[in-house]
C-alpha cells in the first residue's frame, strides 16, 4: 500500500458536493458525497466535513492539498468566490483561506468549468500540454480554455463565459436579464423547459431518444439546440483556435447522439465555405471522456495559489 500524499478534489455543485482523494496516477482512492448547503459559511463547513470524512476513510494517509471547483466568479489568487447564485453567495467569500485554516492544508479554488477543463485536459492529453476549449453544457453554458497548456482565466475572470452571448434575438429572456442568450436556448435548463419529459432519464436524453424514434418535434428541437452548440464551437474555434473543442456537462451525458448532431450542424454550416471546411471542426469536436469525472479530477488538479513574494525578498 502506497503512503504517498494524496490530492483532494472537491466539486461543489448546485445540489451536491463530491469530494475525492486522488493518487499520483489520477486514480480515486476515497470519495464522499453530501448535499450542498446554502451560504458561504455553510459551504466552507460542508467542504471541511468532507475532508475530515476522507481522512477517516484513509486512516491517516497524508493529504497534500485540496482543490475546489465551484460555480461563480472565482479569484484564484485570493481564493474567493462571488456571484454563485445557486449557492446563496453574492459578495466575495474567502472560501480558500477559510478551508485552509480549518484543514491545515493548502487550498486552491477554481471556477467549476475551468476545473473541469483542467480535468478534461489531463484525461485527453495525459503527460503533455493540452490546447483545448471545454464547452460545458449543463444547467448553464460556459467554456473553460486551456491554451498552450495553461488555463486562461481572463483579466476579469470571466474568460469563456459565452453562455450570455445573444444568439436568438426572438428567444426567451435569460436569467441574466438579457434576451436570447445561448444559455437560454441551448442549455440543459433550456431543453428541460421545452422538452420536460417524464421522471427517470434527463430531459436531454429523452429528447434525443424521441428524435431517434422519428418524433418531428423532437428532431426540430434537437437540431435547433445542436445548431446553437455548433455555433458556439465555431465561436471558440475562430477566437482561440484550440486543437480540440470538448463537449462536457450534464447534457453531454447524452453521448454520441449529441456529438453526432453537433458534428452534422458543423458540416452543414461549412457547406458553402472552403475556409470553414478547411478548419475540420467536426473532427476537432469530441466528447469529454467518461469514467472519472473531469470536474472531480480537475478540482484535485487545481493548484493552491503561489505564495505572494515579499518586496524585501525581491530586493
Ligand atoms: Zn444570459
Amino acid at each position: 500500500v502506497s503512503t504517498a500524499a494524496l490530492r483532494v478534489g472537491i466539486d461543489i455543485g448546485g445540489t451536491k458536493i463530491l469530494a475525492t482523494a486522488i493518487d499520483g496516477d489520477d486514480q480515486i482512492v476515497a470519495s464522499v458525497r453530501a448535499a450542498t448547503p446554502l451560504g458561504g459559511e455553510a459551504v466552507v463547513a460542508a467542504a471541511h466535513a468532507a475532508v475530515e470524512e476522507l481522512r477517516g476513510q484513509l486512516r491517516g494517509r497524508p493529504l497534500a492539498s485540496v482543490g475546489l471547483g465551484i460555480p461563480g466568479q472565482v479569484d484564484h489568487d485570493l481564493g474567493t468566490v462571488a456571484h454563485a447564485v445557486n449557492l446563496g453567495i453574492g459578495e466575495a467569500v474567502a472560501i480558500g483561506p477559510a478551508l485552509a485554516a480549518r484543514t491545515g492544508l493548502p487550498v486552491g479554488v477554481e471556477n467549476d468549468v475551468n476545473a473541469a477543463a483542467l480535468g478534461a485536459a489531463a484525461l485527453l492529453r495525459p503527460g503533455r500540454p493540452a490546447d483545448l476549449a471545454y464547452l460545458s453544457v449543463g444547467t448553464g453554458v460556459a467554456a473553460g480554455l486551456i491554451l498552450d497548456g495553461r488555463l486562461r482565466r481572463g483579466s476579469h475572470r470571466v474568460s469563456g463565459e459565452i453562455g450570455h452571448l445573444r444568439v436568438a434575438p426572438d428567444g426567451p429572456r435569460c436569467e441574466c436579464g438579457l434576451i436570447g442568450c445561448l444559455e437560454a436556448v441551448a442549455s440543459g435548463a433550456a431543453i428541460a423547459r421545452q422538452w420536460p419529459g417524464t421522471d427517470g432519464q434527463s430531459p436531454a436524453e429523452q429528447l434525443f431518444a424521441a428524435a431517434a424514434d422519428g418524433d418531428p418535434a423532437a428532431i426540430e428541437l434537437r437540431d435547433t439546440v445542436a445548431g446553437h452548440l455548433a455555433d458556439a464551437v465555431v465561436l471558440l474555434a475562430v477566437t482561440v483556435d484550440p486543437e480540440l473543442v470538448v463537449l462536457g456537462g450534464g447534457v453531454a451525458e447524452v453521448g454520441l447522439p449529441l456529438l453526432a448532431a453537433v458534428r452534422r450542424s458543423l458540416v452543414a454550416r461549412a457547406d458553402r465555405s472552403p475556409f470553414r471546411r478547411s478548419l475540420e471542426l467536426a473532427d476537432r469536436t469530441v466528447l469529454v471522456p467518461t469514467g472519472i469525472s473531469a470536474g472531480i479530477l480537475g478540482a484535485a488538479l487545481v493548484a493552491p495559489p503561489a505564495p505572494s513574494v515579499e518586496p524585501e525578498a525581491v530586493a
